[in-house]
């Protein structure tokens, strides 16, 4: 029976880093694929996704051109067969990196196939049965397919079939408003699908402000897509070349005809098929696996990183999770999870960058808060590039003087969203970055001005 110091489960954003470290402290590590190394962030998340927006982006600015005083003859074509392309060589490279680097990893042997625990320290692939004393969970999640009636009578599309679309789909109707659903969305209605986007919520991605709801779907509909909230679709059949997605809203059911159909509806972890009953480890009531502040799970010498811990949905945070791992495991650096500041970006055009308390959460604390909203419009470098929509806004402790959180919804706005970031981190009091000098022309340069007009959140 192969015997390693460390097994780990899964190749997305957490586990390749961990075996590098364990290797160079000197661990024997076994690490374990089923599928595409890298898993979802570099093979249908947010690898491709973001290669696509940037295809998107190319034809929005290429209809617009004339706006800049550049002149193309003839209309405007997305060949979606080399959009695929580039999106395929930029994923290959990225995913044939990963699994060289860790063929190629001295003290680390690489298993292809589906991991399953069969005993607390024990792990099964392809008829092997491998121990070590510690065990890494790393297995990510996927798509959840929601149980409307029909659903599985038809023809439908998730991020990950999405990646094999080298066509225009003349109709994508599209289950779900929230971040992976507004990323397609956008993309797929430049490109020149005729787009809707039905969402049951009152509005767009509800876990943000409704001013930020609102600007979005304002923005989405200006571009053209078809946008539905408070929407329940209560069915999905086939209608000749067409799916019909039957929806209730506000009592009324209508039928919404599309070509194609991707459902983006949310995420489920993938331990139902882990043997996690086998091992004695304890999942929530959605199959997420419960861990400490130090990503323990119930079981000593497990651990369980990213997606499947339900501690985060990010890259961003599946990567941190390998920190705060290694930190305790093999650095003596107590690294917690909540040490984190909640960070994120929705890659709409343009783009919200989140740190941080929404507003509504800021209400919900009670506590004295002070508030800024500055306009794109006011943000010079937005309007020489002749992108002003959206607004910023930044929160504030009116006592601690702490950043509690900011949404920039606006030409760059996951980029800039780190300078506030960074002071939060620090701890550090607002006025420090008010006084601050800033680069002009620059969106960040506005952070300093909006400081300077907080005003009491009533
Ligand atoms: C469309 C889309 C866009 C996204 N865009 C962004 C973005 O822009 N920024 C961002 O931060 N996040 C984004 N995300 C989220 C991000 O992709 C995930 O949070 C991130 O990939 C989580 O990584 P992970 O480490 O949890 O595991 P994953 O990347 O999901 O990898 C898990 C791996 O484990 C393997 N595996 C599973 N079970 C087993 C088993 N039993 N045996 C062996 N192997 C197994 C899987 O095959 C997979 O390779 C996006 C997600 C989607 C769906």
């Amino acid at each position: 029976m192969p015997s390693y110091d460390a097994i780990i489960i899964g190749t997305g954003q957490a586990g390749p880093a961990l075996a590098r470290r364990l290797v160079t402290a000197g661990r024997k590590v076994a690490i374990i694929e089923r599928k595409l190394f890298g898993g979802t962030c570099v093979n249908t998340g947010c690898t491709p996704t973001k290669t696509l927006v940037a295809s998107a982006y190319a034809a929005h600015a290429a209809r617009r051109a004339a706006e800049y005083g550049v002149r193309i003859e003839g209309a405007v074509n997305v060949d979606m067969k080399a959009v695929k392309a580039r999106k395929d060589a930029v994923v290959a490279a990225s995913r044939d990196g990963l699994e060289r680097s860790l063929r190629t990893l001295e003290g680390c042997t690489v298993y292809e196939g589906h991991g399953r625990f069969v005993a607390e320290k024990k792990v099964a692939v392809n008829g092997s049965e491998l121990v070590a004393d510690h065990i890494f969970i790393n297995v990510g999640g996927r798509a959840a397919i929601p149980s409307i009636p029909g659903l599985d009578r038809v023809p439908y599309l998730t991020n990950s079939s999405m990646m094999d679309i080298d066509f225009l789909p003349a109709h994508l109707v599209i289950l779900g408003g929230s971040y992976v659903g507004l990323e397609f969305a956008q993309m797929y209605r430049r490109f020149g699908s005729e787009v809707t986007v039905i969402e049951l919520s009152p509005r767009l991605i509800p876990r943000e402000d409704e001013d930020i709801s609102r600007a979005v779907a304002d923005f989405l509909k200006a571009e053209g897509i078809d946008v539905r909230v408070d929407s329940k679709v209560v069915g999905v059949e086939k209608q000749g070349n067409s799916t019909a997605v039957t929806v209730e809203s506000a009592g009324k059911r209508l039928q919404v005809l599309g070509t194609h159909v991707l459902v983006a509806t949310g995420r489920r972890p993938n331990t139902d098929d882990l043997g996690l009953d086998r091992a004695g480890i304890a999942t929530d009531a959605r199959g997420y696996i419960q861990v400490d502040d130090q990503l323990r799970t119930n079981v000593p010498g497990v651990w369980a990183m990213g997606d499947c811990n339900g501690r985060g949905a990010f890259t961003h945070t599946s990567w941190n999770d390998f920190q705060i791992v290694a930190g305790n495991l093999l650095d003596n650096d107590p690294r917690r999870v909540s040490d984190r500041i909640t960070a994120y970006a929705l890659y709409t055009d343009p783009p919200l960058g989140r740190a941080g308390m929404t507003e509504a959460e800021v209400r919900k604390t009670g506590k004295p808060a002070l508030i800024s909203t500055l306009a794109m419009e006011r943000v010079s470098r937005a309007y020489e590039r002749g992108e002003t929509r959206g607004f910023m806004k930044i929160l504030v402790d009116r006592d601690s003087k702490r950043i509690l959180g900011a949404s920039f919804l606006g030409l760059e706005g996951d980029e800039v969203i780190h300078c506030v970031l960074d002071v939060m981190y620090a701890k550090a009091p607002y006025t420090v970055m008010q006084r601050a000098m800033h680069i002009h022309p620059t969106v960040s340069e506005f952070v300093p001005v909006m400081l300077g007009e907080l005003k009491t959140l009533q």
